[in-house]
């Protein structure tokens, strides 16, 4: 396949108008990739951030975001799996080079070289993408819709990663999961709740906490009008909590760690604008607790969570759906802070 596709392409850094609708030379494809037509692409906080600047190691411009995205198997390069042809796939986003040290030792999401489709290769936000077709993840069957299946990826194996792999939550456990409004805080909470974990949350704001409520959580803090630190300690009968998951940054870290109980972990994945934070040694160490750096999720993971989704046992919240054309108003939407669950861009038919 050859010739033109629309995307949201962008040239230069800026405000919305920076990314305009237009005709593209479609990306060639290499051996081993395949071309997935796009049937929906979920908005990141990330699409946002790097319209304005580059945030992740390797981006250039002029770029098409979108790191979550559906789609179907349209072409399939001479080197790639024959197999995935007309199949609908669920798109891991990282790349890894498959020939450096780390790779080579089975570490290859910590890849030298790693790139992030949607974040610095293009991405989902146009008709076509080509990606490598070990990164496809095969949706055989869906009880979902399948346009719902594009608010999966990055968000909830993001969650699953930190509830499962990093902290490794037992049940029993009292966990703290900030931001029920987030894509990655309805994920945790519902993960962590199957896992059975006593679940606190956080919300800004009293209108939205009936929804964290309806998500599974057992304590919804307003965070604007509550000590939710706190809060959360009295929940836990005065210790605090086994675990703290900080996918906020800056001074939040800090309140993670004193919403802990002794030998409490707290799994670190926030980054602020500056990316520091400073806490209190003798708050970690006195304490017995545990700061873990979140790493990497595995490509089983990302298979692991759209499973969950696809055969309905994770829902996902979608706050709304927007036409390609309407992507501008879908990212003030999520710059407007009033959201709650995915915001998903839909691909004419
Ligand atoms: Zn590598």
């Amino acid at each position: 396949m050859a010739g033109e596709m629309k995307a949201w392409y962008y040239s230069e850094h800026g405000g919305p108008e920076v990314r305009q609708l237009r005709d593209v030379e479609m990306p060639a494809l290499k051996p081993d990739e395949v071309r997935v037509k796009v049937i929906a692409c979920a908005l990141n906080r990330l699409d946002l951030l790097q319209r304005e600047a580059p945030v992740v190691a390797g981006f250039s411009l002029p770029h098409v975001c979108g790191m979550d995205f559906v789609g179907t198997v349209v072409e399939v390069g001479p080197e790639a799996d024959a197999g995935l042809r007309d199949k609908i796939v669920v798109i891991d986003p990282v790349v890894s080079c498959g020939t450096c040290d780390r790779c080579l030792s089975g570490n290859e999401f910590y890849c030298r070289t790693m790139r992030t489709i949607g974040s610095s290769r293009w991405g989902g936000m146009a008709e076509y993408v080509a990606v490598p077709d070990r990164n496809c993840i095969e949706v055989a069957d869906s009880t979902i819709p399948l346009e719902e299946l594009a608010g999966v990826p990055v968000a909830s194996v993001t969650a699953w990663h930190a509830v499962l792999g990093a902290a490794k939550v037992q049940p029993g456990e009292t966990v703290v999961i900030p931001g029920a409004n987030s894509g990655v805080g309805i994920a945790a909470i519902q993960i962590a709740k199957q896992q059975g974990c006593r679940v606190i949350t956080t919300i800004s704001g009293p209108e939205r906490m009936q929804k964290a409520y309806d998500l599974g959580a057992d304590l919804v803090i307003d965070r604007r009008a509550e000590d939710w630190v706190q809060k959360a300690r009295d929940f836990s009968g005065g210790d605090g909590a086994d675990f703290v998951w900080d996918h906020v940054g800056g001074a939040f870290l800090q309140q993670a760690i004193d919403a802990c109980t002794i030998e409490a972990r707290v799994v670190m994945s926030g980054t602020t604008d500056d990316g520091y934070s400073t806490i209190k040694d003798t708050s970690v160490y006195h304490y017995g607790r545990t700061l873990i750096g979140h790493g990497k999720y595995t490509r089983q993971e990302m298979r692991d969570t759209v499973a969950a989704y696809a055969s309905g046992k994770l829902k996902l919240v979608v706050d709304s759906y927007w036409s390609f054309e309407d992507m501008h108003k879908a990212e003030e939407r999520l710059q407007s802070n009033d959201f709650f669950g995915k915001v998903i861009v839909c691909m004419p038919n």
